[in-house]
């Protein structure tokens, strides 16, 4: 089977893509219905997939319902991303133990699995795309993050619907998977038949497809899907204009804007842990009272904190203005000069969860709105 190549899965034959991935090797994780909400979390078989369920989403605020569709991936994003897999929350570094009068530092080697992703939105792609650029594109890469990716096999899913907050159109990143996937599947439901339209993205995706039930993609199939995805692309009501963004945010960074949404910001950082993209890490000691054993972490941080820009004698960004603006910035304005694109790929995670609805979308508009154009 070629690169390109379009096939379709009935949704009875889905499980064998399960069967296929694990015989060859992968632990698979996926979304699958925990605490009201759809994350993503190990999973074995499609009964763990959360068939039927929809999510709602606006600022702040997401909720389920259910239809009778019976769709397995009808929901767009909920709050957990594929970073907490490649790039985990917490990982210890080396430990380091008191052996009479000298030390030994024991390196800690990351437990490396062969994952599977399946469910991957296009703006999630485009989020490991930007953090392959990160953490792997410098001289100082990420090492455990590297044999994470290598070992990581990608079913990406083409949205058919779209959440309340996505604007990954205006990112380009979505909705339909261009590149870094394996496998990207479109998922069609039409006059009593349930079935996926999958295209191949690899020379792996061929050899897993090779061992489940399909057969070639006809024209109506074809069209059914693409139907399926104009849909999400219609729906979309969010936007970002983009146009010259990184120098009107830079020639506004004193904007008195940045103080009326500091009137409403808690600074409570879960923008940037629910982002894909964010990836802003603390380095942590912890040592045993009697001096016997220590060991080095890096946890996920956020720039929300005081903390993290402390540089010797206080923090360079005290107020919360400094630091949302910080955070915007970052992601529409510097990323594009130190990474090349966009830091944000328009999942609207941080617009749904953040528990007072600011929206970077809107936010951006208000700053553009008054902007006063380049000095001349
Ligand atoms: S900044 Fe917000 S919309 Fe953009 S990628 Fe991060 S969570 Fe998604
Ligand atoms: S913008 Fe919202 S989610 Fe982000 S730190 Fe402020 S209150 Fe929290």
């Amino acid at each position: 089977m070629q690169t390109d190549t379009k096939t379709v899965v009935e949704r009875k034959d889905l499980q064998g893509l399960f069967d296929s991935l694990k015989k060859a090797g992968y632990g698979l994780f996926g979304p699958t219905l925990g605490g009201n909400a759809i994350v993503y979390d190990r999973i074995s078989s499609t009964d763990d997939l959360p068939a039927g369920w929809l999510d709602n989403q606006d600022n702040g605020t997401y909720r389920l319902s259910k239809d009778k569709t019976g769709a397995l991936f009808g929901y767009t994003v909920g709050p957990t991303s594929w970073k907490k897999f490649l790039y985990p929350p917490e990982r210890r570094l080396y430990e380091v133990q008191k052996d009479e009068r000298r030390f030994k530092i024991i390196p800690s080697e990351p437990k490396v699995e062969k994952q599977a992703f399946i469910g991957v939105r296009p703006c999630e792609l485009a989020a490991i795309a930007i953090h392959d650029k990160v953490l792997t594109g410098g001289p100082y890469a990420d090492t455990a993050y590297a044999e994470n990716r290598k070992n990581l096999f990608v079913v990406a899913v083409n949205c058919t619907r779209a959440g309340g907050t996505c604007f990954c159109a205006s990112m380009k990143t979505g909705p339909k998977a261009t590149a870094g996937y394996d496998l990207a599947l479109t998922e069609v439901i039409e006059g009593g038949r349930h079935y996926f339209v999958v295209q191949v993205g690899s020379d792996a995706g061929a050899k897993i497809m090779n061992g489940l039930t399909h057969k070639d993609a006809g024209q109506a199939e074809l069209q059914a899907a693409g139907e399926a995805e104009a849909v999400a692309a219609a729906q979309m009501g969010r936007k970002l204009n983009t146009d010259d963004l990184p120098a009107i945010l830079n020639r506004n960074f004193d904007s008195p804007h940045w103080g009326n949404v500091a009137n409403r910001c808690l600074t409570c950082g879960n923008c940037t842990l629910v982002c894909p993209t964010c990836f802003c890490m603390n380095v942590e000691d912890t040592t045993e009272l009697d001096g016997s054993r220590a060991e080095r972490s890096r946890r996920w941080d956020s720039c929300f904190t005081v903390g993290f820009s402390y540089i010797h004698g206080g923090s360079i960004r005290p107020s919360v203005a400094a630091r949302y603006r910080q955070w915007l910035m970052h992601k529409l304005a510097y990323w594009p000069d130190q990474f090349g694109s966009f830091g944000c790929v328009g999942c609207g995670r941080c617009i749904t969860w953040c528990p007072v609805g600011i929206d970077l979308t809107e936010e951006a508009r208000l700053v553009r709105d008054g902007d006063k154009g380049p000095k001349s």
